[in-house]
């Protein structure tokens, strides 16, 4: 059955790569995911999923970081342009491109998720000549947005996997979640799917990325700790504009106020319980050299190695955003564009998975679990089901990285798609009582 299995995602690998093609072509970034969206959507549908998308997806009032209505509405008009679906694109209205599918299979049993992320990254895309994607002609023709975190071929493992497990269902007992969620670069997706319930009764959830701290051919990573919990805040300081020469009393100086949280956030006390990180990564501020400056904007970011520690850095944050407002006599507000929890793989659900990969040729290193030290929002999601009293892990599949994640020249071997569609097969096969 398991050389069955492997042939059959070597006869689905063709239809994968021309899928992660199709979305690389039509780059997408956080919640403008309309395209891909209906594309999964319409797809899911055909193969006897029943979806749960839109309002009952995501819940609209925890969205982070979404872009104005307007904005979201060009992209409706330019994803539909560019082939989706009208009706189900009048779905996700308003940014609303997350959904989840679910199939029930043969029996009752637990709920396994797994969860794909469909998003690309605001950059512009190498016109390298021999970038990949430029000589095989489906480098992003969406200017400024550039699938540089292979988030394209999630999307292709993810319609490879429902595919192969609708096939499955009836062998299998226990039901099967499928979520594609929205804007997880700035990791603003998962908090608002969760909210809206994707990852309610769910017993099993695995999340899955190619590459990263898998950067090699056959490497596979099956468990990960030290996922940064983050804050992402967009801060304005309001103050009072006055004449440089005449009034500078009468003024509150925005800029200044902004320049004095700056400093001292940078100096918030380090913790002694683990690594915390802060960045004032933009400040704007000001209109004219002879005028008090009445308006600053900084764009700041918070990480801790848990979520205490995250914790401990906004709120110290908090208070010296608003010490240094009030110092110079102006007002502000702060907003969360973007956050997530941390998380630590769950140890049992990580060994199972390693002993299935390691009955799986094309995985000549099994590792397992690693720290991780970035941010990923899936670690909100895993640790929802930890709470609830379920297991979930993260895995890394190795690849050749032509350059960096979110570098102008990334991309990923797309043969590589194939063993990781194959494992996710096996794993979802192995905990719903399937052939070994
Ligand atoms: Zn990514």
């Amino acid at each position: 059955m398991s050389d069955t299995l492997n042939q059959k995602v070597k006869d689905l690998l063709p239809a994968m790569i021309r899928c992660r093609r199709d979305l690389h072509k039509y780059a997408e970034s956080g919640w403008t995911e309309f395209r891909t969206a209906s594309l999964v959507a319409a797809r899911l549908k055909e193969l006897g999923y029943s979806l749960t998308t839109g309002a009952a997806a995501v819940k609209k009032e925890s969205m982070m970081g979404a872009p104005a209505p307007n904005v979201l509405k060009a992209h409706q008009e330019r994803a539909v342009s560019q082939g989706a679906d009208p009706a189900l694109v009048a779905g996700m209205e308003g940014g609303l491109t997350g959904l989840w599918a679910d199939l029930p299979c043969g029996g009752p049993g637990p709920r396994f998720a797994l969860r794909f992320d469909m998003d690309a990254n605001d950059a512009v895309e190498t016109d390298a000549p021999g970038h990949v994607p430029n000589k095989g002609g489906f480098a992003s023709i969406n200017k400024g947005v550039m699938h540089a975190c292979a988030h394209d071929g999630h999307v292709a493992i993810g319609l490879a996997v429902a595919e192969l497990l609708a096939e499955l269902k009836d062998s299998l007992k226990g039901s099967i979640r499928l979520i594609f969620q929205p804007a997880e670069e700035g990791v603003r997706g998962a908090a608002p799917m969760v909210d809206a319930g994707c990852v309610r009764e769910v017993d099993f959830i695995l999340g899955v990325h190619m590459g990263v701290k898998a950067d090699k051919k056959g490497l596979l990573i099956c468990g990960a700790r030290k996922f940064l919990a983050t804050s992402k805040w967009d801060v304005r300081i309001q103050g009072k504009s006055s004449h440089a020469g005449s009034d500078p009393h009468m003024g509150r100086n925005a800029l200044l106020a902004a320049c004095a949280a700056a400093l001292n956030l940078h100096a918030i006390s380090r913790h002694g319980e683990g690594p915390t990180r802060i960045t004032v990564g933009k400040l704007e501020a000001g209109q004219g050299r002879n005028v008090i400056p009445p308006n600053a904007f900084m764009a700041l970011e918070t990480r801790g190695a848990t979520t205490e520690l995250n914790d401990y850095m906004t709120s110290e944050a908090a208070r010296i955003i608003k010490a240094a407002a009030e110092m110079w006599g102006c007002t502000y507000a702060v907003s969360t564009v973007g956050g997530t929890k941390s998380g630590e793989s769950s140890e049992a659900m990580v060994d199972e998975i390693c002993s299935l990969a390691r009955a799986m040729p094309a995985f000549s290193d099994v590792r397992g679990i690693e720290d991780f030290t970035g941010s990923e929002d899936f670690a909100h999601m895993m640790t929802e089901v930890q709470r609830q009293g379920g297991l979930g892990t993260y895995i890394q599949v190795g690849t050749i990285l032509k350059a960096g994640h979110h570098n102008d020249h990334f991309d990923f071997d797309e043969d590589d798609l194939a063993p990781a569609a194959e494992l996710l097969v096996r794993v979802v096969r192995h905990y719903l009582g399937g052939k070994k």
